[in-house]
């Protein structure tokens, strides 16, 4: 591992005032602190946010708070996640173990590493990595690695089960920049697509620090969460899909769906969302929006037994939620 320096401040101020380029804030490190030792990614100074206040979750006009550095286990016991945000509080718990949970934060979960292994491996040439040194992954081996939204420069799956289900429930990022100014971003404009710069991952310039999320009231009460795995647990999603839905006389009247194990970012398809709603459930429409989900797939080698499972998630997740 590199030398570095670590702050603890005590406010945001101080935490963005002494941040320069080089420069990571770490919540849990859950993450960081593994890329650090691979000396994946080496920052100069660490800044320490735990002490800035960010651990708190409240009920707000329109929707709930989470501070940028709620655990995840305690986000995921939380009495009002678990009633009216269920979905999230299922995908906190379908990810990492235990130990992890409670150490991980909800700004570091956002914005964890993708785990392709060639990312972190120093030896290995990968675009996201070092810029313009090529992609180890497109022609090596593949299995946790994206089919929507790639490009020729890389194919890194995004890792998150928590990113899923709040892209689903239309979270929104709350960042505040060094002069003290604060803005919200909907998390689908947060992450970018890796087209030609898979380096740069969110739209969070540097100095930029995250404080919270914001999740409006969700649009639907029926809410579930299905992750398939090699393993039981402490396993990334091969495939995962979130719902957030609506039922009225028999009828799907809102359907928000966002998907794991699949994209470069927390994936949605409006295309889905738009098919469903007004029908009532059958095998067919959910084999229609299984169709749709994976139209545009990039199915390398490697990768091609991601579409009939996820094709088979999405049916039994609709059908869970519409019984
Ligand atoms: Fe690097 Fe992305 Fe290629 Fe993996 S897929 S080696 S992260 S450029």
């Amino acid at each position: 591992m590199r030398p570095f320096d670590y702050h603890r401040p005590e406010t945001s101020n101080d935490a963005l005032n002494l941040a320069d380029e080089e420069a990571a804030f770490i919540g849990g490190g859950t993450n960081l602190l593994d890329l650090m030792k691979l000396e994946v990614m080496t920052p100069d100074q660490l800044v320490d946010i735990n002490r800035l206040g960010l651990d708190q979750i409240d009920e707000v006009s329109g929707g709930i708070r989470i501070g940028a550095t709620v655990r995840n286990s305690d986000l995921a016991d939380d009495a009002r996640i678990r009633r009216n945000w269920s979905v999230l509080s299922r995908a906190l718990l379908a990810g990492a173990s235990p130990q992890l949970r409670n150490r991980a934060t909800t700004a570091g979960n956002l914005l964890q590493r993708t785990r392709c292994p060639y990312f972190q491996d120093i030896d290995a040439p990968c675009n996201k990595r070092v810029p313009g040194s090529g992609c180890a992954a497109i022609g090596g081996e593949l299995r946790n690695h994206a089919v929507l939204g790639t490009s020729d420069h890389c194919i890194a799956l995004h890792p998150s089960d928590m990113a899923v289900a709040m892209r689903a429930l239309d979270a929104e990022v709350i960042v505040r920049d060094a002069g003290g100014g604060t803005r919200t971003t909907a998390l689908v404009e947060f992450y970018r697509l890796p087209g030609d710069t898979p380096h740069i991952e969110t739209t969070l310039t540097p100095g930029e620090l995250i404080t919270g999320v914001h999740l409006p009231v969700p649009a639907g009460d029926r809410q579930v969460y299905r992750k398939v795995r090699d393993r039981a647990s402490y396993a990334f999603a091969l495939v995962s899909t979130a719902a957030v839905l609506r039922m009225e006389n028999g009828k799907i009247v809102s359907a928000s769906l966002a998907f794991g194990g699949l994209g470069t970012m927390p994936w949605r398809n409006e295309e889905i969302e738009a098919l469903l709603t007004g029908e009532a459930p059958s095998n067919a429409l959910f084999d229609k929006a299984g169709e749709v989900l994976m139209k545009e797939a990039e199915l390398r080698e490697g990768l091609e037994f991601k579409k009939p499972l996820a094709q088979r998630v999405l049916k039994a997740v609709l059908t869970e939620a519409t019984q």
